[in-house]
C-alpha cells in the first residue's frame, strides 16, 4: 500500500525541495516507516528524516544529521541570512496540529549549531496511521517543508542570476527579484501560505486543467520602502501566487511591475 505511493512521495519532496531525494521504505514488524534523505548525499552525510508510526492514529517524523555530516554541516553554517529567513518561515508553516519541537530552542528563530540538532514532530490523523493516504498527507504536511528548509540552508540549485544586479539605480535588483521568485523553496513556502490559486483572477489550474495544472508562479511585491532597503525583504509577505497570464500581465510594466491592486481594477474595467 504505501509502496504504491512512494513515487508520488518522491515527486512531491523533489518539486518543494528542487533537489532530488531517496527514500527507502522501513518495515518494523507489520507497521511500516520512511527513511528520506537528499539523493547526491550518502545518507550518513547529511539530514535524515525519519517518518514512524506513533501510535495508532499519530506519526512521528524526527530529522536528524547523520554521523558523517561534517561537511554539510559547515556549508549550512555559512548561509546567507535571507536563506535562514527562508529556512524558518518554511518550518513555522507546518501546521499548529503538528506538534513541533527543535532541539529546545525557538520554533521562529533556531540555529543549526552541530550534529545533535534535531527536529521532531508528531501529526495525529482522523484514521489510522498505517495507510498510504496518512503518509502521504504526513510528506505533504510535515516532511515537504523540513527538507525543503534543509535543502535551502544546502544552497542546492541555486540560480544564477541574469542581467547585470545594480542596473536599477536605487532599486531592488532585478537580477535578485528574478533568483526569488524561481527559488523553489520560495514557491513551495508562497503556496502554503497563500493558497493554491492566482491571487490576483482566482484561477486554481489544478481544478482547471487537472494534474497537469502544477503552474502557478511566485511573484515578487516590492513595496516602496524596500526598493533602497533590502533589509526588509519578509518571505511571508513579500511574495504571491499568480497564474503565468496575471505574472506576465503585472510585469508589462517595468522597471516596476503593477501591484496586484492596479492589476485586478485594470481587469474590472474590462468586464463586459
Ligand atoms: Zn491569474
Ligand atoms: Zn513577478
Amino acid at each position: 500500500m504505501l509502496k504504491d505511493h512512494a513515487d508520488l512521495i518522491a515527486s512531491e519532496l523533489s518539486e518543494g525541495t528542487g533537489a532530488s531525494v531517496a527514500l527507502s521504505i522501513v518495515a518494523s514488524g507489520v507497521r511500516s516507516g520512511l527513511d528520506i534523505w537528499f539523493q547526491d548525499l550518502e545518507k550518513r552525510h547529511g539530514p535524515i528524516v525519519e517518518l514512524r508510526p506513533h501510535g495508532l492514529r499519530a506519526h512521528r517524523v524526527q530529522l536528524r544529521f547523520g554521523n558523517f555530516s561534517k561537511q554539510i554541516l559547515k556549508q549550512i553554517s555559512e548561509a546567507p541570512t535571507e536563506d535562514i529567513q527562508l529556512a524558518r518561515s518554511l518550518v513555522t508553516s507546518i501546521g499548529g496540529e503538528a506538534n513541533v519541537e527543535i532541539s529546545g530552542q525557538n520554533l521562529e528563530c533556531w540555529t543549526i549549531d552541530d550534529g545533535r540538532f534535531t527536529i521532531e514532530a508528531t501529526l495525529r490523523h482522523e484514521t489510522t496511521a498505517e495507510g498510504g493516504d496518512a503518509i502521504v498527507a504526513t510528506c505533504r504536511e510535515v516532511i515537504v517543508p523540513i527538507m525543503a528548509a534543509m535543502a535551502e540552508l544546502i544552497g542546492y540549485d541555486q540560480i544564477v542570476p541574469e542581467g547585470t544586479p545594480g542596473e536599477l539605480e536605487g532599486a531592488l535588483s532585478l537580477a535578485l527579484v528574478r533568483r526569488r521568485e524561481r527559488n523553489p523553496r520560495n514557491r513551495l513556502l508562497c503556496l502554503r501560505l497563500h493558497g493554491y490559486r492566482c491571487n490576483c483572477c482566482g484561477l486554481d489550474p489544478q481544478v482547471k486543467y487537472g494534474s497537469a495544472g502544477k503552474v502557478l508562479e511566485v511573484h515578487h511585491l516590492q513595496p516602496v520602502s524596500q526598493l533602497s532597503d533590502e533589509k526588509r525583504y519578509n518571505p511571508k509577505t513579500d511574495l504571491v501566487p499568480l497564474c503565468p497570464n496575471c505574472h506576465r500581465a503585472v510585469h508589462t510594466r517595468r522597471p516596476t511591475p503593477y501591484s496586484i491592486e492596479e492589476l485586478t481594477s485594470m481587469m474590472g474595467a474590462n468586464v463586459h
